[in-house]
């Protein structure tokens, strides 16, 4: 990541307050939101007298319980009915998402990402950021929160280590999968569950409470440290992970 710092430097970021990533959320055409931000989100709605339309997003069929889960949660107003006077009224609590941007939806700072997955922001040289980091059109690089460099803080600030911070609990819930499959305690196939909307999709973490894979103190617990940004922060710039050398 040395190449930050030399060779084209990636301007530091300033929004300018044009709420064009409120208004439009690209070619998903959604919000992505994990399940305590869709809850948050529903509540702040219900508060405000707002309607949403929050839809699960990957759909997972487990065989062995017979349940639907998802992994995620979309949000599909657009523009985002939270957006007045062109900012946002619910800053303080908005989704991680929402923190990351304009960085991207993941550290994958992919051309796909920046380019077709996500609202585009007029003041980010996308091109120029993927030159930076040492990405091409033709290949994504994968930049990991333990390797973050000052660089990138000092240009996106918060944004970049929401961008890991989002990263990291996009890999948590394919893990806790993958060891309850090893332990055959589930049986996932993806499913789109079009056929029949009454049959319920659980959030992730009560279906694992459903299946008795987790404990209502034990699912309570792994989400508010999910979602505690402090945490995570002191988790990557804890001495023993540091890793200053790249
Ligand atoms: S599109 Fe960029 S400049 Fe405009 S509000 Fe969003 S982050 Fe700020
Ligand atoms: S919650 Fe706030 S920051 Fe996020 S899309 Fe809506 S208005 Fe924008």
């Amino acid at each position: 990541m040395e190449n930050t710092d030399t060779g084209s430097p990636i301007k530091k970021f300033e929004c300018t307050c044009c709420g064009e990533c409120c208004k439009n959320f690209g070619i998903g055409g959604f919000l992505p939101l994990w399940e305590w931000e869709a809850e948050d989100y529903e509540k702040l709605a219900s508060e405000r007298g707002i309607s949403l339309r929050i839809e699960p997003e990957g759909i997972i069929h487990d065989r062995k319980s017979g349940l639907f889960f998802c992994l995620k949660y979309g949000m599909r107003n657009q523009p985002c009915p939270f957006l007045q006077e062109n900012k946002c009224s619910i800053y303080e609590r908005r989704s991680l998402a929402c923190r990351a941007f304009p960085v991207a939806m993941t550290p994958y700072f992919s051309r796909q990402v920046n380019k077709t997955n996500f609202m585009e922001c007029p003041v980010v040289d996308s091109e120029q950021f993927l030159h930076a980091i040492g990405a091409s059109k033709e290949f994504s690089i994968k930049i990991e929160a333990k390797k973050t460099d000052s660089a990138f803080r000092e240009r996106f600030g918060d944004s970049y280590d929401c961008c890991s911070h989002n990263e990291m609990l996009t890999n948590v819930m394919p893990s806790i999968l993958q060891s309850l499959i090893q332990a055959k305690k589930i049986e996932p196939e993806p499913s789109h569950r079009l056929h029949n909307k009454r049959i319920p999709v659980y959030s992730f973490y009560n279906f694992l409470v459903r299946i008795g894979a987790c404990s209502a103190e034990g699912k309570i617990d792994a989400i508010n440290k999910f979602k505690d940004h402090e945490l995570f922060l002191k988790m990557i710039n804890a001495p023993e992970n540091s890793d200053s050398s790249t």
